[in-house]
């Protein structure tokens, strides 16, 4: 199943499921496994995030490819950090450059995972259990402000408002299993600019969701950016970065397609 959340003709928020291609309004809760399609969204429609994170945790340097244009060791343990939830921005939802950015806010699409229920000292074997599903994500980042700004964190440069879009739609685990091999890849106004495959990950998804939950209760509804394959615009030569007037999609396999335009603030 494909599920998301609008603003539709009523006005509030409501879950959606697409079937074939169609949206349809849906009634239950997708995290109590309940969610139902009923009749066809007719009209226009506001996307919303898919879910409204209770956490969203990042891991970084995930893809072997990504670790070597960087020039950094493979990490031997997840690399961990945390995005603000505020920053979560839904498809079609303008990413904005704040006015304190400079000339370095960039793209990195990845693999969002969400999780379905509370999750702690679990498994491998049993994370997917866990997990509700999956939507593409864009990591986005203003590099100075990460890695010269920010005290020695990242946190700070991954935070600002609407830099974490996710969505449109969460496929669910059932549809594709643990997301081993899912084509993933960045279109900058038209021009794919990042172009790989979830196979190339470090730390796969069950990896990852076992090691986060030790001693750690992952909440329904936390949102997982499991980290970008090779191609971010930093590390070309020159530099490709984001600016106003520009588009930025995501695509993750089978799962969808989430694209942004990008704004001054
Ligand atoms: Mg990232």
């Amino acid at each position: 199943m494909k599920f998301g959340r609008i603003i539709g003709a009523s006005g509030r928020p409501q879950w959606v499921i697409e079937e074939q291609g169609q949206l349809k309004q849906a009634s239950g809760d997708p995290f109590a496994g309940d969610l139902c399609a009923g009749a066809n969204v007719t009209g226009a429609v506001r996307w919303l995030t898919p879910v409204e994170p209770a956490a969203l945790i990042c891991i970084g340097l995930n893809y072997r490819q990504h670790a070597i244009e960087c020039s950094l060791p493979l990490p031997k343990e997840p690399v961990v950090f945390m995005k603000n939830p505020s920053a979560a921005a839904a498809h079609l939802e303008p990413i904005r450059i704040p006015t304190i950015c400079g000339d370095e806010i960039d793209y990195e699409c990845e693999l969002a995972v969400i999780i379905g229920r509370p999750c702690c000292d679990v498994a491998r074997e049993q994370a997917l259990d866990y997990v509700l599903g999956y939507a593409p994500g864009n990591d986005v980042s203003a590099r100075i402000w990460q890695m010269q700004r920010g005290g020695s964190q990242w946190v700070r440069g991954k935070s600002f408002d609407t830099f974490a879009p996710f969505g449109p739609l969460i496929a669910t685990v059932d549809e594709i299993g643990a997301a081993g091999d899912l084509a993933i890849r960045t279109e900058l106004n038209g021009e794919i600019v990042q172009d790989s495959t979830t196979a190339d990950m470090i730390f796969d998804v069950p990896a990852i969701v076992s090691f986060l939950s030790q001693g750690t209760t992952l909440r329904p509804g936390t949102v997982i950016f499991t980290g970008t394959p090779q191609g971010i615009g930093w590390a070309r030569n020159p530099k490709k970065l984001l600016k106003a007037g520009d588009q930025v999609s995501v695509e993750l396999g089978r799962v969808g397609k989430l694209t942004n335009p990008v704004v001054a603030a």
